[in-house]
């Protein structure tokens, strides 16, 4: 299985990166509430995702992690807005831009999304995906992504649009929850 989705939640500690994933969701509040509603295209609504990496220059180490972040945004890709096939998923966007700077992926590789993928994305992360392919091998012979998710997809109750509302505190108060 080499695309593993699990839901960010203390009854899934014990799975692997975990913990990358609880630092990851506390960085993505961080990022994002920086430029949400600031009329780059990021709304409420708006799926962001993280995504664990060696660090480089560009990609420091957090203050006491042993790895860098790359973000992804389902209304950015990386360059800028994107409408294209890696527009719209956040967790594409976050490892097209891993590739394209010739990112090293962690041991193991933690994504953190805030919407689980969909189906397409699953598709996509496994290899099989059209449009912008996939940087990484996670195909059935390939490394394993542990993908970590907050809310469910479709986000039939707007849960995604409730929590970015709430202050930024209340929003770090939140993940460290999960
Ligand atoms: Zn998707």
């Amino acid at each position: 299985m080499p695309v593993i989705v699990r839901h960010l939640t203390p009854n899934n500690a014990l799975q692997p990166g975990y913990a990358t994933a609880q630092v990851l969701a506390q960085e993505t509040v961080l990022h994002f509430a920086a430029v949400r509603g600031t009329n780059v295209g990021i709304g409420p609504a708006s799926c962001c995702a993280a995504l664990a990496v060696q660090p480089t220059h560009q990609f420091p180490a957090l203050p006491g992690q042993g790895f860098g972040v790359a973000f992804g945004n389902s209304q950015v890709a990386a360059g800028g807005l994107d409408q294209g096939p890696v527009g719209n998923h956040a967790e594409r966007c976050a490892l097209t831009a891993a590739g394209n700077n010739h990112l090293a992926l962690t041991n193991p590789a933690v994504m953190f999304v805030e919407l689980a993928p969909c189906n397409g994305c699953l598709n996509w992360l496994e290899g099989n995906g059209g449009g912008v392919a996939n940087p990484y091998d996670f195909g059935p012979h390939g490394d394993t992504l542990n993908v970590w998710y907050a809310f469910d997809y479709p986000d039939v109750n707007q849960a995604l649009q409730a929590f970015h509302l709430l202050p930024i505190d209340q929003q770090q108060a939140a993940v460290a929850l999960w």
